[in-house]
């Protein structure tokens, strides 16, 4: 087996084919057809062993996990998803390895699927086992949800529930975990919220530590009750029992949409979460200075600083 039959047999039509791609694996580089008037947004991640999974995780749940990472910060900017280029490093060249690839490809090209996005090209060598996504997609010319984009005034909302993926690493819950593992983009809200939120963000570092994000990238500060975050049953029954509340707000790997919008789009966010299926929770709102206060459910002001995740600390 050589470099050249693994891109054959595992990269060139696992996905699938867009109009838009003139050009895909199997030349020096793709060529793609830029949708008139769009601009583009791009993101990267890289997975190492070790570092951001286990070598005994399931590879075709990692498949899922490397583009879903991806395909969140997409979401997050408010863009349509539609290509994605995969550099993968693998230990061996043997049986072993060619399926554990055609496993990571097969969930890999399943939300792939579901969210027409193409593999139009990557790199493949040996060594270590890493995993770095590429993705881009389209959003109208300045319509982009950014982090640097809250104002003071705003209402700050999360997506969904959060806690699940702090959760799944606490304490064995099959629910939890799940959501740990297969984390959904909610691309189809990001899209929907361009041009309507201000700033956005998902929540991989934890709700904190991204709020704050936001909060550094505009120049503002924010007040959240911990009391409104949404959290499912079984994240509530555990803060209750441990007083652990911050190992939920301070959990990443959610890959809720954390987002702030004035207060005059209060209505139209309402009717954006109805159409997409997706509850959209007020926790707090934008204010001046800086900083993330939380107000806890007694009424006392918290100002917890994020124990985020931080690969250089
Ligand atoms: P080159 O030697 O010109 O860099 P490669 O042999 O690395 O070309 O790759 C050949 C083709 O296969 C290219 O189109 C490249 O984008 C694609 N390719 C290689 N590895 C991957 C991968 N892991 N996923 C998707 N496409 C890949
Ligand atoms: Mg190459």
């Amino acid at each position: 087996m050589s470099e050249f039959d693994l891109i054959r047999d595992y990269f060139r039509h696992a996905t699938p084919a867009r109009g838009d791609v003139l050009l895909g694996i199997g030349d020096d580089g793709a060529l793609l057809q830029v949708p008139e008037g769009k601009q583009l947004a791009m993101s990267m991640d890289t997975l190492l062993v070790g570092r951001h999974f286990l070598s005994d995780v399931d590879p075709l749940t990692l498949g899922h996990k490397a583009l879903a990472v991806n395909l969140s910060d997409l979401a997050a900017m408010g863009a349509q998803p539609a290509w994605a280029m995969l550099g993968i490093s693998l230990p061996e060249d043997n049986q072993y390895w060619r399926a554990w690839l055609k496993s990571f490809m097969q969930g890999f090209a399943e939300l792939a699927k579901q969210h027409e996005v193409q593999l139009v090209g990557g790199d493949t060598t040996r060594g270590d086992l890493s995993i770095s996504i590429q993705v881009t997609g389209f959003v109208e010319p300045d319509k982009a949800l950014r982090r640097d984009a809250a104002q003071v005034g705003d209402v700050v909302y999360v997506s969904g529930q959060i806690g699940d993926a702090a959760l799944a690493l606490l304490l064995e819950n099959a629910d939890a975990q799940e959501r740990l593992d297969k984390p959904t983009p909610r691309l189809g809200l990001g899209q929907a919220l361009a041009g309507v939120a201000h700033a956005a963000i998902d929540v991989s570092d934890g709700l904190l530590s991204d709020l704050q994000h936001i909060c550094q990238a505009s120049g503002v500060a924010a007040c959240i009750h911990l009391e409104n975050t949404p959290t499912p049953t079984r994240v509530k029954n555990y803060i209750q029992a441990t007083a652990n509340w911050q190992a939920v707000i301070n959990g990443g790997d959610d890959y809720e949409l954390l987002f702030t919008a004035p207060v005059l789009a209060q209505q139209t966010i309402k009717q954006i979460a109805q159409q997409q299926g997706i509850a959209v929770q007020a926790i707090g709102h934008i204010q001046q200075g800086s900083g993330v206060k939380i107000i806890m459910p007694d009424g006392q002001i918290s100002e917890e600083v994020s124990s985020g995740y931080d690969h250089f600390k």
